[in-house]
């Protein structure tokens, strides 16, 4: 429920930085910000939507705590709607304590985590699609998801989905007139015309549904876990790709147990490298449950670094790798190029080895381009093509909204098509139309907000 009360909190990180920032909204804001916060000249007025240097004092003693800048919006014109004013203070975690906390004793309530968006979203300052991009911004990390929240934070899904939802409009018009009028003789569109929109509906539909396997890569990143049996470089590996020294290494086989996770910023994507325990039979019981994990790893990512040691001749534990390996997307890496080499590229291709081959030195960095260059190739192709589609859908709360849109919408042809009363075909395409709704959030529940709205941080 919208209780109209006013709320605070720090919207900037927890912690010490040169600048915070103190977030208040609601009926009281302002009235709290001018007991807090006083300008340093008396003339100076706090205009709304100027930043105003002032002082901060405490209202209940009046001594000065800081000189900070503060801005005041009116309702409706602010982020939230409502009234809002912020302090950007000096970045101490006690000097915000100290200002949170006098705007709590004049009246404020420390605001629930997303709780400025979600007065945004009631208030109609955006719609849900942008609330949860503004999240996807801030979590983005690389030029791809930047790119995506970005798009869809102004508005390109909400924009594809008002439209497609105002087709359905269309189709239900003429559904209800045939309801209403279909005995009177009223020229109406055949039922051939109304599954045909629909089925022009399905085809726009279906391949924004799809796009989830591009939006949903470029959002979280994708999963590349690195395989191979021990001793062959998969932590020097790790290591090298992500430019700093994460995992352990060792000349001894068995030193990884367990995965260890990091990611790098690769061309426009984000890629979360797992390195993995060695692949070999044996070994004690604790190695036996990291090679268990270390497949379902491997059978989990959406690419696989398959290792492979140049400098010595192919073992049975490679074999194992090779069979892994089989199919996926991916790169394979012939490491230790240093060294006199006694397997080649020609012999892991005989071997069935389909993926890029790189020839690598973990230890000097040779070949790490060409590495790269083959991993972007691998994201791109596993992004595939967006057949034209501009705009991806990147959660799966959109992608499964469009399925069961695209469900009702199914069955609301074959009911056309198939005769059936207008009642029928009314019932399936009103149950798409909400399901569109549902993504911008024109159709929602408490529920659904709730959870949209507890990812956000405290003070977004
Ligand atoms: P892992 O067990 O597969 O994770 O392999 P590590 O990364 O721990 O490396 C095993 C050993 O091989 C270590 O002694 C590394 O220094 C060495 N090593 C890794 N990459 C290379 C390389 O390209 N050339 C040479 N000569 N040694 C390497």
């Amino acid at each position: 429920m919208y209780v109209q009360d006013t709320i605070v909190a720090q919207a900037t990180a927890p912690g010490q930085a040169a600048v915070a920032i103190v977030r208040l909204s609601g009926p009281d804001a302002i009235r709290i910000l001018r007991a807090i916060w006083h300008p340093i000249r008396a003339r100076t007025e706090l205009l709304p939507r100027r930043l105003c240097l002032g002082e901060i004092r405490d209202p209940a003693s009046g001594a000065a705590l800081d000189r900070a800048m503060a801005v005041a919006m009116h309702a409706p014109h602010s982020l939230t709607g409502e009234d809002v004013a912020e302090i950007q203070c000096h970045g101490g975690a006690y000097l915000v304590r100290r200002i949170v906390g006098a705007a709590m004793t004049l009246g404020a309530r420390l605001a629930e985590p997303g709780e400025f968006s979600r007065r945004a979203f009631l208030n109609g300052r955006m719609d849900l699609t942008a609330a949860e991009a503004v999240a996807d911004l801030v979590e983005a990390r690389g030029d791809g998801a930047l790119r995506q929240a970005l798009e869809q934070m102004v508005g390109a899904l909400a924009d594809r989905v008002a439209r497609m939802r105002h087709q359905l409009i269309g189709v239900r018009a003429h559904l209800e007139a045939e309801i209403d009028f279909g005995d009177e003789g009223i020229k109406l569109p055949s039922r051939d015309e109304i599954a045909a929109s629909i089925a022009h509906l399905i085809d726009e539909m279906r391949p924004l549904h799809d796009s989830f396997a591009r939006g949903r890569l470029m959002r979280s990143g994708a999963r590349a876990a690195i395989v191979g049996k021990p001793n062959v470089g998969k932590s020097s590996i790790m290591n090298l790709l992500l430019g700093v020294d994460r995992a352990i290494v060792t000349a001894i086989p068995g030193t990884t147990r367990d995965v260890i996770e990091d990611s790098v910023a690769l061309g426009p994507y984000h890629l979360v490298i797992q390195d993995t325990a060695g692949l070999r039979d044996g070994g004690d019981e604790v190695e036996r449950i990291g090679i268990e994990r270390a497949l379902s790893h491997a059978a989990g990512a959406d690419l696989l670094i398959a290792v492979f040691d140049g400098a010595s001749a192919l073992e049975a534990d490679d074999s194992r790798v090779i069979e892994i390996a089989r199919g996926c997307p991916g790169v394979a890496i012939l490491n230790k190029r240093d060294l006199a080499p006694r397997l080649t590229p020609a012999m892991l291709r005989e071997r069935g080895v389909a993926m890029p081959i790189v020839p690598l030195c973990a230890l000097n960095a040779d070949g790490l381009g060409a590495l790269r260059d083959e991993l972007i190739h691998a994201l791109d192709a596993l992004v595939g093509s967006n057949h034209g589609e501009t705009v991806a859908v990147s959660r799966e709360r959109h992608r499964a909204a469009l399925a069961r849109a695209l469900g009702a919408l199914e069955a609301a042809r074959g009911s056309a098509l198939g005769g059936m009363p207008p009642e029928i075909v009314a019932v399936d395409v009103a149950i798409a139309s909400d399901a569109l709704g549902s993504i911008t959030g024109e159709v929602t529940s408490e529920d659904v907000l709730d959870s949209i709205f507890r990812e956000f941080c405290i003070g977004k």
